[in-house]
């Protein structure tokens, strides 16, 4: 059976021209792409998404990082898509992210570090309402 997760490309990796081969790595790594947009978060957007994070001192600077310019949102599906998708990206810090892994390639820092893949099942599926209606998911 197949599950789904959200990714984002995010603000530092569009900006640097990784697109193409971050989605090359993803369905070249077994994901199918269920929904996938180029969209920019408002910072209210990006306060809603994150709001989980809202009392850890790094919150402003996500918020900010993370609705500076324009990212890719993208449903993906696999089986076993989050945790397989979570070791595809790598540690949240790309210093201690394993060699091949998203963030060890395309990463910059803890706080831009490239790609966001959901946390659970549960948080997949509000994670992908949070970006897609209905009729956008395939
Ligand atoms: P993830 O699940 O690996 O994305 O990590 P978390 O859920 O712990 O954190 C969410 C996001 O917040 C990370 O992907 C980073 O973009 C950011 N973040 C986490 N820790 C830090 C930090 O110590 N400093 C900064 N600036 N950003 C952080």
């Amino acid at each position: 059976m197949t599950s789904i997760t959200l990714m984002m490309i995010k603000p530092d990796a569009v900006e640097n021209g990784y697109i193409g081969k971050i989605i090359e790595k993803v369905t070249s790594s077994g994901f199918k792409i269920r929904a996938l947009k180029l969209t920019q978060l408002s910072k209210q957007d990006a306060e809603r998404f994150y709001h989980v994070h809202k009392e850890r001192s790094f919150y402003p600077e996500l918020v900010n990082f993370m609705s500076r310019s324009p990212i890719v949102a993208a449903v993906l599906e696999k089986k076993n898509a989050v945790n397989d998708f979570r070791n595809l990206i790598g540690s949240t810090n790309p210093l201690e992210a394993d060699e091949g892994t998203i963030r060890k390639l395309y990463a910059t820092s803890i706080g831009e570090n490239a790609v966001h893949g959901s946390d659970s099942d549960k948080n997949a599926e509000i994670e992908a309402s949070f970006h897609f209606s209905g009729r956008e998911q395939f």
